[in-house]
């Protein structure tokens, strides 16, 4: 079958895959940063690999995917209708996994937030990232999220 995609879709599908530096989480870190955040990025050594990790604030956050990680409730989760249970196993896996991840870093005196994709869109990014923010006590006037 030929190839239909074009080289720009292609290599979207590509930086989806990869799972790096996607725009939710680019979202997150150009906030902090601009906020004098410091962090530390894909932690290889850390449980989960962290998305971002904050040493100072002994703090990491994932940004997930809704869908990979099973965002409970949340509309971009729907299991496909073809090989239903294969996906069910493919991401109660993944959601064993983060539970598992999350209860390594919290042993080790972790703070562990979650930020899910859905949660970065266009709508509800500036509460998000004020939610993020305010979490490590920081007040913020006002941020603008673009
Ligand atoms: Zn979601």
């Amino acid at each position: 079958m030929a190839d239909v995609h074009d080289k720009k879709t292609r290599s979207y599908n590509m930086s989806r895959i990869q799972g790096k530096n996607t725009k939710p989480e680019t979202i997150v870190r150009k906030h902090l940063f601009s906020k004098g955040f410091r962090y530390r990025l894909h932690v290889k050594d850390m449980p989960g690999k962290p998305d971002l990790v904050l040493p100072k604030y002994k703090t990491v956050i994932f940004v997930h995917g809704c869908f990979w990680h099973g965002h409970e409730g949340c509309r971009y989760f729907v299991i496909p209708k073809t090989r239903t249970e294969w996906w069910l196993n493919k991401i109660n896996g993944n959601r064993e996994r983060d539970k598992e991840n999350i209860a390594r870093l919290k042993d080790n005196g972790w703070q562990v937030l979650t930020v899910f994709e859905c949660q970065l869109k266009k709508d509800r990014a500036q509460q998000t990232i004020k939610e993020v923010i305010g979490y490590f006590g920081v007040t913020m006037p006002r941020i603008s999220v673009a």
